[in-house]
Order: structure tokens, then sequence, then C-alpha cells
């Protein structure tokens, strides 16, 4: 029997009239699943270890699939509570720290204004917007991407945001914020602050002492790169116990499997293979930008995360030439500032050759 696919069905709906304004603006999130070195989506290029793997499969076996993971999310929390040096109740767990930013929109700001750097991190202004928010936009200084703080103070005052959204390192850019910079502007803002240290393994640069001393700021971490574990979504916000209560609250209940959980359970006993992952990514990641900087006709910008940030004249072109040669990297495009820029994942040192064959000779 032959089904016909949705875009042969004939809907009668009229879109128009049925889903708000907000979601009919709003850009569906696609990415091609391309065939070939895979190094645009900022993920760790190796699995973890097959003995982890194996440790958490014999849990499951032994744990009932038929029961809602009730009690696990409390043992997790304790376990990163300790590791973190927090207690319990100032962390919040999810499906991917995605959902902790649209929980902490749902918390604090529908139809209202959000500020957040420009450019950054995509998914803060889709979800910003799909709550009706207005989203004041910060721009970076052009020639470096560093965070102009006075500006971003300024526009606090001018449009009183409900939430600020700063990743730490910066995405896409890859920078980090001056820390004095990054308290002035927490003691100024008017709402809850966010850094988002997803890239903080890389880094090495934290604020996350700072909750203890500011109620209103919250720091999200991610498993899905350092620990390679994007796909089994994992994030976490800290923050002062009141402001991960009420975030909490937007969250669904039991989004988190007991899969996941038995996961990072396991691995958090055994974070060597992550440091090692950290420590030889950090060096292949001198290595590729060494090679990058002796390639004429690129434009390299420093690095603190797992991926590098370069203009080349025509990024379209690069990025369909690269991927003829099977090496999958990123387009970025914000239509202002970056207009020609590639952004490419450090991969394993095979990957990584790859990559930089493959650009030298299209470039
Ligand atoms: N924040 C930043 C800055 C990111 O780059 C990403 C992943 N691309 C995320 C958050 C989301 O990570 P997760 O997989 O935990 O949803």
């Amino acid at each position: 029997m032959v089904s016909l696919s949705n875009h042969e069905k004939n809907f009668n709906m009229d879109s128009s009239k049925i889903f708000r304004k907000e979601v009919l603006d709003a850009p569906a999130y696609h990415l091609d699943e391309i065939p070939g070195t895979k190094l645009n989506q900022n993920e760790s290029p190796w699995d973890i270890p097959v003995d982890l793997k194996a440790n958490v499969i014999e849990t499951l076996l032994k744990t009932p699939w038929n029961r809602y993971p009730l009690g696990d999310l409390v043992i997790l929390k304790k376990k990163l509570a300790k590791m973190l040096g927090v207690w319990p109740d100032n962390i919040a767990i999810s499906n991917g720290s995605n959902v902790l930013i649209q929980a902490s929109l749902l918390a604090t700001s529908i139809g209202k204004t959000i500020q957040i750097p420009d450019p950054t991190f995509s998914v803060y202004e889709i979800q910003a917007k799909l709550l009706a928010n207005k989203v004041v936009r910060v721009p970076l200084n052009s020639e470096n991407f560093s965070l102009d703080i006075g500006l971003f103070i300024n526009e606090m005052k001018k449009h009183k945001p409900k939430l600020v959204f700063i990743p730490n390192p910066m995405a896409p850019t890859a920078n980090l914020t001056d820390l004095e910079g990054l308290r002035q502007i927490i003691e100024s803002a008017p709402c809850p602050v966010i850094i988002d240290e997803a890239y903080y393994p890389f880094s090495g640069v934290t604020v996350l002492e700072w909750t203890k001393n500011y109620d209103h700021l919250g720091v999200l971490r991610t498993f899905s790169k350092a620990y390679a574990l994007g796909g089994l979504r994992l994030g976490y916000l800290v923050a002062e116990s009141e402001m991960i209560r009420q975030i909490e609250k937007c969250l669904l209940p039991f989004c988190v499997s007991k899969i996941t959980i038995a996961t990072a359970l396991t691995i958090l006993d055994h974070p060597d293979y992550m440091h090692q992952y950290v420590t030889t990514l950090c060096q292949e990641r001198t290595r590729v930008w060494d090679n990058l900087q002796k390639l004429d006709g690129i434009k390299t910008y420093p690095t603190a995360t797992n991926f590098i940030l370069f203009e080349v004249s025509d990024a379209q072109q690069t990025f369909k030439n690269l991927s003829a040669k099977g090496v999958i990297v990123r387009v970025v495009n914000d239509g202002r500032r970056l207009t020609q820029a590639l952004r490419v994942t450090i991969g394993s040192p095979d990957e990584n050759d790859r990559f930089l064959k493959a650009l030298s000779e299209v470039i």
C-alpha cells in the first residue's frame, strides 16, 4: 500500500488562522544529514568508551523501565552538587541545556523583553520570539567580537529586560569575555542573567562560584560537548535555590530518561575519559589554528571552545567545495557582521588532517 506523505495530502487547514503569529514567523530548525567528516555541530569526535556503555547497559538491565524516573534525578542532582561544590537544590537538570533556555524564558519573560549579545547562539532569540518577546541585541565589537560592557549595561538600563543570556565563551565567535566585565553586567542587571558555559571545559573559565553571591545569576552547562553525550540529551543550570525552584516549574515532569540518568551517573564516576578528550582536543585546536594561520585568504579568530570561526572570501562556495570533498563544516551568516564566515568543529587528529587538506585545496 502506498501512503501519502504530508506534502501530498490535501489539507484544507488555513495555518494563519490556527497557529500563533510568533510560531508562523519562526524558522524551523533544520540541519541536513550530509555524509562525510562531520565537523559542523561542535560534537565530540569520540564516543564514550565502550566499557562505560557496557556498565550503563548492565545497570539498565536491572532497572524497571515501566516506572517513571522518580528518585533517579535526585541521585544525579546529589552527585552533580558534590562535584560542583553546591547544594542539590541549586541545580535544575533537563534533557539538554536548550530546554533550560526555554524554561528560563517561560519562568521570566512572555511578551516582554530579553537581551543578548549579537551575534550569539540562535536558540535564545528563536525561543524568546516564540514567546512573543522583544529581543534586544547588543552588537559585539566588530574587530574581535569582544562584548562592549558599557553598551550592554546601557541597553539594559534603557530596555529593562526580564532575562539576559550571555554565552561564555561566546558562540559562534568562540572568544572569552573578561570576567570583570561580566561581573559589572551581573551587578547592573535588573533581571536574571544566564551565563551559558556550554564550552566551559575547553576554556577552563567559569563564574559558577559567583552563583553563591548573586541570587539572580544562573550558570548553564551541557553534557553534549566535552562529555560526548550529545545523543543522550543532558544539561543543567546552577543558581540560587529560589531561581531553580521557579525555573524547574517550567520543565516538564520526567523529561530526563532513566537511560540518560544512568549514563550520567556512570560517567561522573569515570571522568578520566572526558579529561583525556579535552586535553587532546585542546592540543588539536592549537594545531588546526596554527595551520589555518598559514593559509592565505583566511582570517581566523582566537578560540576558547572546541570550534574555530574563520572568514573566507566566499563562505557558501567554500562550504560547497569542502562538502564535495567530504568535509562538512557550518556556514555562519548573521546577515550583519558575519556574512562570509565558516565554523569548524575540532575533530580527531585524522578528521582535522582531512579538513586542513581539503581546505588548502579549495582555498
Ligand atoms: N548553548 C550553546 C552556546 C550551544 O552552543 C549549545 C549547543 N549547540 C547549547 C547551549 C545546547 O546544548 P544542549 O545539547 O545541551 O541542548
